[in-house]
């Protein structure tokens, strides 16, 4: 331990006024500064070190950032601080300097960043009991499975990765779907294993994919593998994180929250999906999961590796840029399977029934009568959108949000998806007392209705939120899918990710067309994703694949670009649009947000906080505008956008701004910024 100063140990009382040393501790506390606290004679502390401090009436845990710092709080002010923990690690110093580089960027405050990023048992002043932590399993051996020896292209891009372990590279691994992007993962991490080093994995709701989390198993039988996602127990939580920080997991595979557990020996970041957007998170500190894993193997020195079939724009336009290197997959790994055939079928001469046009039941059909897999995609759970009465045009719709409650059959209710309300579907409509309310549009669990209706005896099998509620569950439904035990899988997005369905060779896309007429500059990018990904679960053996796009618009260029997996063609006619527009990634944004019960005060706060701070000119402060969706949980909400080609120009103006929001503003309104926002509804 280091030893301090001898000025800290001893403090004389008589010498009150006098500047002395103090230790600098980062509370989890909505004020942009640190605390000082003095040090206990007996007591020796370090930076990184968990404390216990009196905060007003409460104790709280804090972390030591700075020790020896000069006070400039009179002695008597200053309280000393009550205890050091030494259940978990000391948090190491490139730990902390990527919570203050993230602090800085996403305009939180240190302290709530620090201990907002500890797992939720190190947050509490209460030690840790001894016990009751368990360790991750395995023995930490490097023994490696592979499943397959990586093909030629393969090999190119493991050994360019391979390359520069040891220092800091940034790779856009840019693979079609099913190119062995996750082969190479396990190749890496064997690698890294073998030197006694870790590999960090983040990839998109793990919970939710479970056969990812297996494949790493299977491949490393004997590795310490620690899993980090929001769906874990405080305790296995904790558990997880301090395996990763004391350096007994090799492998910490999570979704983006495992960004900011320590691993003193990283040697390796990998991200998955990286276009993902769940990898942004959405309160408190709202990092770029991605991005913040860039940065961290920029401090560890070692490669991050951002793999994808669809890389984001600002990835893309990243490599365009020469800040990182792309690595191409054109072709499928496994032997004689080939990228599916992908077609429109144009709604406007193909009527459908319920939802489907006759081309897509035909190709289920085949399927059927071939012992082959057909996957129905449409993106909206529920059984369906609206309820509705006929009569008097009256909708059903959620008392605290503006929006419309979902119709959900299997539990017979309505649903909001906004605010998670629930209510029984009225008998009849409340305004007209019409009985005949009819459920417009569909979900998923509607169009599995209509297939069960339309062909008796297949099995159906339905995925997505609602029925993947319970993890076991939906492991299970995978692995009877896996074994041939369904026909046809009905699901949202849920279904798009990562899944390897050797039996199928269908996928049918419903109700693609909302995101082509959307104000979301982002959402051609979006669906061009799902897209991809939902068709790159087709034809991934030797049987080749089909999609078919039901749409209005056949002749949309985003469709004639997705039949030639053209995704070059179509990022370069995104990009050249957001260049004429002045989007991102030409231009750096940042949101400003409020809300408050009143759509007027949120809107009104928008107005004066844009005149807090001076924005210089090369920042561009809009108009603060409500949301689409005005009203969530009863509250109103509003938001004010700020735009910079100068990334440097935005940070100092936002800096500024925060600074002054925490002095100026009132206490009952809640606000937030949003720096790198992708969500504006
Ligand atoms: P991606 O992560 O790019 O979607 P995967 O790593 O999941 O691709 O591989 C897709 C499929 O190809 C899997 O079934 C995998 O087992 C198989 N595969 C991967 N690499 C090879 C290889 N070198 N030889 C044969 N099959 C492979
Ligand atoms: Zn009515
Ligand atoms: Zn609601």
């Amino acid at each position: 331990m280091k030893r301090l100063p001898t000025e800290l140990s001893t403090r004389p009382k008589s010498l009150r006024d006098r500047r002395f040393s103090c230790v600098r501790v980062a509370l989890d506390v909505p004020l942009a500064r640190l605390f000082d606290y003095s040090l206990p004679d007996d007591m020796t502390a370090a930076v990184g070190d968990r404390v216990v401090v009196q905060f007003g009436a409460r104790q709280r845990i804090g972390v030591v950032m700075e020790v020896g710092a000069v006070s400039e709080l009179p002695v008597n002010r200053v309280k000393p601080l009550l205890a050091i923990r030494d259940d978990a690690p000391r948090l190491p110093a490139d730990w902390l300097e990527l919570m203050r580089f993230l602090s800085a960027y996403y305009q939180r405050p240190l302290g709530e960043s620090v201990i907002g990023a500890l797992p939720p048992r190190l947050r509490s002043v209460k030690p840790l009991p001894r016990k009751s932590v368990a360790a991750v399993e395995g023995e930490a051996s490097a023994a490696f499975v592979p499943t397959h020896r990586l093909t030629q292209d393969q090999s190119a891009v493991f050994e360019r990765v391979a390359a520069s372990l040891g220092r800091f590279d940034a790779f856009l691994l840019h693979g079609v779907t099913g190119s062995g992007k996750t082969e190479i993962y396990l190749h890496l991490i064997a690698r890294v294993l073998e030197r006694g080093a870790q590999a960090l994995v983040l990839a998109p709701e793990i919970s939710l994919t479970p056969q990812l989390e297996q494949r790493f198993r299977q491949a490393f039988p004997g590795a310490r593998l620690a899993v980090m996602h929001s769906g874990l127990q405080d305790i296995a939580r904790t558990g997880a994180w301090l395996a990763a920080a004391r350096g007994d997991a090799g492998i910490v595979l999570g979704t983006r929250l495992a960004v900011l557990a320590p691993m003193p020996r990283l040697a390796l970041v990998l991200v998955d999906e990286e276009h993902d957007t769940s990898f942004k998170q959405q309160e408190g500190l709202r990092y770029s999961g991605r991005d913040a894993a860039v940065y961290r193997a920029k401090l560890a020195g070692c490669p991050a590796v951002l793999g994808t079939a669809t890389p984001s724009l600002e990835t893309w336009y990243n490599w365009q840029q020469k800040r990182y290197q792309r690595l191409e997959l054109p072709e499928r790994a496994s032997p004689g399977a080939r990228l599916p055939e992908v077609r429109t079928v144009d709604l406007r001469r193909e009527t459908p029934e319920q939802g489907f046009a006759p081309s897509t039941l035909a190709a289920i059909a085949a399927r059927l009568s071939r012992g082959e897999q057909s996957l129905i995609f449409i993106n909206r759970r529920g059984y369906a959108p609206v309820l509705a009465c006929e009569a008097c045009g009256w909708t059903a719709g959620c008392t605290r949000c503006s929006a419309r409650m979902v119709v959900h059959s299997a539990s017979r209710r309505l649903r909001c998806h906004h605010c998670g309300a629930e209510e029984a579907i009225p008998r009849a409509c409340p305004t007209c007392g019409n009985v005949d309310l009819r459920p417009l549009g569909r979900g998923t669990q509607r169009v599995e209705e209509t297939l069960g209706a339309r062909f008796a005896g297949a099995r159906i099998v339905r995925i997505d939120r609602d029925s993947a509620q319970r993890r076991g569950e939906l492991s299970r439904t995978l692995e009877r899918v896996h074994r041939g035990e369904a026909d046809i899988l009905v699901g949202t997005q849920l279904l798009a990710k990562g899944h390897d369905f050797p039996g199928l060779t269908f996928v049918g896309v419903l109700n693609a067309d909302a995101a082509l007429v959307s104000t979301d500059y982002r959402a051609a990018e979006r669906l061009f994703a799902v897209l991809e990904q939902v068709s790159g679960r087709a034809g991934r053996r030797e049987r080749p694949g089909e999609v078919l796009v039901q749409t209005r618009y056949p002749g949309h260029p985003l469709f004639s670009a997705l039949a030639r997996h053209d995704f070059s063609g179509f990022a370069q006619s995104q990009l050249d649009e957001r260049k004429a527009a002045g989007f991102p990634p030409f231009v750096f944004e940042a949101a400003l947000r409020a809300e408050a019960p009143k759509l007027d005060a949120a809107l009104r706060f928008l107005r004066e906080a844009a005149r807090l701070a001076e924005a210089p000119p090369a920042v561009r402060v809009y108009d603060p505008v409500p949301h689409v969706i005005t009203r969530i949980a009863g509250m109103e909400r509003a938001q004010l956008l700020m735009q910079s080609s100068s990334r440097p120009a935005l940070q100092g103006y936002l800096s500024a701004l925060s600074t002054a929001l925490f002095e100026a503003a009132p206490r009952h309104l809640r606000w937030h910024l949003d720096v790198d926002p992708i969500e504006f509804d």
